[in-house]
């Protein structure tokens, strides 16, 4: 599939060559750079990317699950051009930033306050300083396998090789990144996802030290790896027992898998939220928000500043997004597309004979080429088919599909824009490719 997808790309292959002359890797982003080269893209409107070379492709991508709304969705660009000739950026206090922040608080009913940001690595970012400033302990614990950004203190066993995990219940502290340095590393623990008794052993054991405990509800970052049942929960009631500040970061949940995401959908409070991706409608904006107490301390000596943070335009597009375009027969119709998608795939897979698992929580899903439902970071290294992926990927792209984003951990996004029939294409696609894979 991969000598297919080079005929199709020749334009993008040279296009890329000449990035690369000027960007690192040819890529604003490293993790968009993959092999043998990624097409380039020309446009996007709808639930279409078209590329440098004429093609066409569905795309169930959505910017790596930034664009709840689709491509180009009327209602957001008129939103922003209306407000361009108003000024994108004023340093001064207005009443949009109230009205976006309002709308976030609509959804999340345990968020008091909220500040904007311009990323969900910085969300993640500031979210972290306000819950170490509010406990006064330095400590952060955060899961194996989970992704919060590109900060130093995400930056440690996201992604740890299969030769250096360590003990499934006390995983290894993995900085991921030269340039990040080691001491960051004794400010961070890292537990394993869906098991509470190791979570609380951690706690036992640097009882007084770790201040924050942040969490993706659904580890976005490894598939679709689902809590089990109680386990959000059950980190509410540590955390509580431990004084530690519970973030939820939803900068791929949040408004997405519903309304007021995670913390809504499995009815869990954390004292923190981190938002971006899908508030923005593909503007560059992110949130966090939380208690009034823990979100207090910014207005006493933590600090969070930023030029561009809540300017007027991402406030109105946030505004735009949460009040007229995720609506709730939205979600209906998005979360009707994700069965319906689910239900293809494991028929086509059965008539097949190929072995995979669908997992999907509305509109996030994928198709993993496993035997079984992957519950933790172990999981996902040990028995996933990765190079099976790989070829379902090349597969897909040559049927006119991007079914997400490039590797086999990463989910499709079903937007507002995408109809019945383009969820039968995406089905179409993997139908055609099937037989062939299964070989
Ligand atoms: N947290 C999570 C859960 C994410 O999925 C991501 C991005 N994939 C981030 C944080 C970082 O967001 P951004 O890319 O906007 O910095």
């Amino acid at each position: 599939y991969e000598a297919r997808y080079r005929e199709r790309t020749a334009e993008s292959e040279r296009a890329y060559e000449r990035l690369k002359e000027d960007v690192p890797a040819g890529v604003a982003s490293t993790y968009r750079a993959w092999d043998p080269y990624p097409f380039v893209v020309d446009r996007a409107e709808g639930v279409h990317l078209h590329d440098v070379d004429g093609n066409a492709y569905v795309d169930f991508d959505m910017n790596n699950g930034a664009g709840m709304v689709g491509h180009a969705h009327p209602a957001v660009t008129e939103a922003a051009a209306d407000q361009l000739s108003d000024g994108t950026l004023y340093t001064h206090p207005h009443e949009l930033l109230g009205e976006a922040a309002a709308e976030l608080k609509k959804r999340w009913s345990m968020v008091d306050k909220v500040r904007f940001t311009n990323s969900g690595t910085e969300s993640t970012m500031h979210a972290i300083r306000v819950a170490r400033a509010y406990s006064g302990r330095d400590k952060l614990l955060k899961i194996e396998g989970a992704y919060h950004g590109v900060h130093d203190y995400a930056l440690i066993s996201k992604s740890t090789p299969a030769g250096q995990v360590g003990h499934p219940k006390r995983p290894n502290k993995v900085v991921e990144s030269d340039g990040v340095p080691d001491e960051i590393a004794e400010t961070v623990e890292v537990a394993p996802f869906n098991d509470l008794d190791a979570v609380e052993e951690i706690l036992e054991e640097h009882v007084n030290e770790i201040g924050a405990l942040i969490v993706e509800p659904v580890v976005l970052a490894k598939g679709v790896t689902q809590p089990y049942d109680g386990f959000l929960q059950g980190l509410r009631e540590l955390c509580d027992e431990y004084g530690v500040v519970y973030i939820f970061d939803e900068v791929k949940t949040g408004v997405k898998i519903a309304p007021g995401g995670a913390a809504e959908y499995y009815d869990v409070d954390p004292d923190l939220v981190t938002m971006a991706k899908g508030i923005g409608g593909n503007f560059p904006v992110g949130a966090f928000g939380g208690r009034e107490e823990v979100m207090s301390v910014i207005e006493d000596h933590t600090a969070h500043y930023g030029t561009y943070n809540g300017n007027p335009l991402v406030a109105r597009v946030v505004k735009t997004v949460l009040q007229d375009v995720l609506t709730e027969d939205a979600y209906h119709h998005v979360n009707d597309l994700g069965e319906r998608l689910v239900a293809g795939y494991e028929d086509i897979m059965a008539d097949a004979g190929i072995t995979g698992h669908v997992e999907n929580v509305n509109s996030q899903g994928i198709v993993s080429f496993t035997d079984r439902r992957i519950e933790n970071y172990r999981d996902f290294l040990d028995h996933v088919d990765v190079e099976f992926h790989e070829n379902f990927w090349f597969g897909m792209l040559n049927q006119g599909v991007v079914p997400h984003p490039h590797d086999a951990s990463q989910q499709w996004t079903i937007s507002v824009q995408h109809e019945k029939r383009h969820i039968d294409e995406h089905l179409e696609a993997f139908k055609e490719i099937a037989p062939r894979l299964a070989e």
